[in-house]
């Protein structure tokens, strides 16, 4: 098993004439972590700091950079944007061509690469990530959001993925006044998803997951509780759509679902031996099974690999559409703020714990198994005076 630990490192330094050095004012631990710690997204490295959600105070930048300064708020996207190329014109910017600087490998892997990500394996480039007390940013001018006065860290920090992550989960289900979305996943992502969803127009919203506490959380949000464990879910979800099933089903599970009976047992076996399948894609079967005809399966999960037995019959004769995709932070920055600002939006929602950096490996190991009714932990990496870097590394 995969081992997170709190290790010193060397401070980071200017590599590049467009990088600035972010001293890191708050951080937090994301579910794709969990999927990098249990190895499920190859080329995590010893020594690797992970970390893609952080955000801080400029402390030095490269003799190129021109917009940022030492001394702005700033938080940073999880996906690098070099600002240029044709994916960054368009507005794509996890897909960035320019910013994995191990393009090649991923190319092996999915055909193209995706964009550079900060501690996300060496797959998206292998740079260190912000679960740290400081962190190297690259193309900072293209990158580095200031956040305005009067904001704390707490409303702000999420900016850097899961917010903007749920709100593209819920954008891309196209939603139409009234609509009905479901939301497989109770999770920060899911949780988001669920506030952008009516944020952006739907008139019902059904949450799925099977802790109570989590399920608890998603109903304070104006969602209507569907525990999987205690219904079945395809027969439940026609009960309360008239029949038609949802408009939209969002995925915000990814390649480590739970799922139920022999279909889930055989793909958690295969998972864990890494035969021939490396994503459990419990809940993507499902989503396709019981979203509406002509409906639409939005896929903020992450997956990472292959997976079996996708119901492409239903696919295809349902008519569906999916749309999924590493979040394009950049584009959603602006307008989110704006939603913060105006209090539609309160991203302080899915904070359950604390911590200090030191106690990262605790907040990892509540996070991973659902202990003490964790939902999301925030780290301070200036909590205590010890200075630190989070390292993974296999034992
Ligand atoms: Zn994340
Ligand atoms: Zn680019």
């Amino acid at each position: 098993m995969n081992r997170v630990g709190v290790e010193t490192v060397p401070d980071p330094t200017i590599l590049q004439p467009t990088d600035a050095i972010v001293r890191i004012t708050s951080t937090a631990i994301c579910g794709s972590d969990l999927h990098l710690l249990d190895g499920y997204i190859p080329t995590m490295v010893h020594g690797d700091i992970l970390g893609h959600e952080f955000m801080g105070e400029v402390v030095e930048v490269g003799h190129e950079v021109r917009r940022v300064k030492v001394g702005d708020r700033v938080i940073v996207p999880f996906p690098i944007a070099c600002g240029h190329c044709w994916f960054c014109q368009h507005d794509l910017t996890s897909l960035c061509d320019n910013s994995n600087a191990n393009a090649k490998l991923a190319e092996k892997m999915f055909g193209h690469a995706p964009s550079g990500i900060y501690g996300y394996s060496h797959l998206t480039g292998g740079y260190a990530g912000g679960q740290a007390q400081f962190a190297r940013t690259l193309y900072a001018d293209e990158n580095l959001f200031t956040v305005p006065e009067g904001l704390t860290d707490d409303q702000v920090l999420f900016l850097t993925d899961i917010l903007p992550t749920g709100y593209m989960g819920a954008l891309n289900c196209d939603i139409q006044p009234g609509d009905t979305v479901a939301v497989y996943g109770c999770g920060p992502v899911g949780l988001f998803t669920i506030m952008s969803a009516f944020l952006l127009g739907a008139g019902h919203v059904i949450a799925i997951d099977r802790f109570p506490y989590r399920l608890a959380r998603a109903a304070a949000l104006g969602a209507d509780p569907l525990n999987y464990e205690q219904e079945e879910v395809l027969e439940a979800l026609k009960l309360r759509t008239g029949g038609r099933g949802p408009d939209s089903v969002v995925d915000a599970v990814g390649m480590e679902s739970h799922g139920l009976g022999v279909g889930g047992l055989a793909d958690a076996v295969k998972q864990t031996t890494r035969i021939a399948e490396s994503d459990r894609p419990h809940s993507l079967r499902s989503a396709i099974i019981s979203v509406r005809k002509g409906g639409t399966v939005s896929v903020p999960g992450v997956y990472g690999g292959f997976a079996d037995k996708i119901p492409l019959g239903a696919f295809m004769n349902k008519g569906l559409t999916m749309r999924t995709g590493q979040t394009h932070v950049h584009r959603f920055v602006p307008r989110l703020l704006e939603h913060i600002v105006k209090g539609e939006i309160d991203p302080t929602a899915v904070i359950s714990h604390r911590l200090s950096l030191d106690e990262a490996p605790h907040g990892y190991h509540i996070f991973k198994h659902k202990e003490d009714h964790c939902v999301k932990c925030v780290l301070d990496p200036w909590a205590d005076s010890r200075p630190t870097g989070l390292a993974p590394g296999a034992q």
